[in-house]
């Protein structure tokens, strides 16, 4: 079966890609340029027969998957813009990627391949969270959970993690409300990870890292010179969200907090002063010794996503270990 991965240049698209190919799927890769195809390609060269590729230059324009939903049985749709900076347009740079993006993709299916019958979104921890709460110390979160922020409001908002979390927010909500109104012939299952950390398996530089690995990358690049204070207390592997796509194709049609659990980033620099003491000695990795304790905050509900979907999650001291090595062997082949 052929499935279409849209955004597969990304740093959660490329375990997607190895978990659909490991999970015996062929996929159809969505990118916006030739360059970041052949890319793909040359990484995958053991897989060439089980790979095809469609040229999407921006998710926005409408029918921008009228092509890429052809031919294939379902989707899994991770494109979508992750930045925390604060962005004099939200409309524009945010909102409207995430959700004409993910909107653009159903309605490309209705009009072009209803004979999908499952459709995969990778939401996000983003929305469920409600901000304003805080660290909210005693709740735990759980699939029930839902950002609260409104379309009006997200415009409006000044601070980009917040315009971010609504993207993602309103992206999924949209998702659940198209399957609502529109009954198409497909349903939707929807992957909600937070911080997503590990190894790196697309072109990447250091200079334009994804998000979240920039969020480690400062950790071990010297720019922190003590341990920065948390901003979301919840992680989980690259690689198991990887997973819980592919997990996802075949299970009810639900929410799924993909999380490991609760983590700071004192944890993270000790974890990298264990394993790689050259870079707390040379300045480059914050000391942990000392670091203030963290605050009370939320815990995390990952039962749903093993009881049905079968996850079971890597520890962040693998995560940790094999992420460094990603950074550092990037860094010295640069
Ligand atoms: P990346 O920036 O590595 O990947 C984003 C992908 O989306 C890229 O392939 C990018 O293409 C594509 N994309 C973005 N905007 C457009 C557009 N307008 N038109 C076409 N393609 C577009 O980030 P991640 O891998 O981290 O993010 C992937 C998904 O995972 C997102 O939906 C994100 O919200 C979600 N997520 C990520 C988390 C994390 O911690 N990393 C946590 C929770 C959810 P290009 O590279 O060519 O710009």
């Amino acid at each position: 079966d052929w499935v279409l991965l849209t955004g597969a240049s990304g740093f959660v698209a490329a375990h997607c890609l190895t978990a659909l190919l490991d999970a015996g799927y062929k996929v159809k890769c969505s990118v916006r340029s030739q360059e970041k195809a052949d890319e793909i390609r040359k990484r995958r060269a053991s897989h060439a027969d089980k790979l095809d590729f469609v040229i999407v230059k921006d998710i926005v324009e409408p029918g921008a998957h009228d092509e890429a939903v052809k031919g294939v049985t379902a989707v899994v749709h991770t494109a979508s813009p992750f930045t925390l900076d604060d962005k004099e347009d939200n409309r524009k740079y945010l909102l409207d990627p995430a959700i004409k993006g993910t909107v653009g993709v159903l309605e490309s299916i209705v009009a072009h391949n209803p004979s999908i019958k499952r459709v995969v979104v990778t939401s996000s921890f983003a929305a469920m969270i409600d901000l304003s709460k805080g660290l909210r110390p005693g709740y735990t979160y759980s699939e029930a959970d839902w950002n609260p922020i409104t379309y009006d409001e997200a415009v409006k908002v000044k601070n980009g993690a917040a315009a971010y979390c609504a993207s993602k927010k309103l992206a999924e909500k949209a998702a659940w409300d198209f399957v609502e109104e529109r009954k198409p012939n497909f349903t939707v299952a929807t992957i909600c990870p937070p911080m997503v950390y590990g190894p790196l398996e697309h072109s990447a530089r250091l200079d334009a890292l994804n998000t979240s690995t920039a969020d480690v990358y400062r950790l071990i690049n010297g720019s922190c010179k003590t341990v920065p204070e948390t901003s979301f207390y919840a992680w989980v592997d690259v690689r198991d969200v990887g997973v819980a796509h592919a997990a996802a194709l075949n299970a009810p049609s639900d929410r799924y907090f993909i999380t490991a659990g609760n983590f700071t980033y004192t944890q993270m620099c000790e974890i990298i002063a264990r394993h790689f003491p050259q870079l707390v000695n040379s300045g480059m990795t914050p000391n942990p010794a000392g670091a203030p304790p963290p605050p009370e905050h939320y815990r995390v509900d990952n039962s749903r996503s093993r009881r049905v979907l079968g996850m079971s999650y890597r520890t962040l001291e693998s995560c940790m270990i094999d992420l460094v090595n990603s950074l550092l062997k990037l860094k010295a082949t640069e």
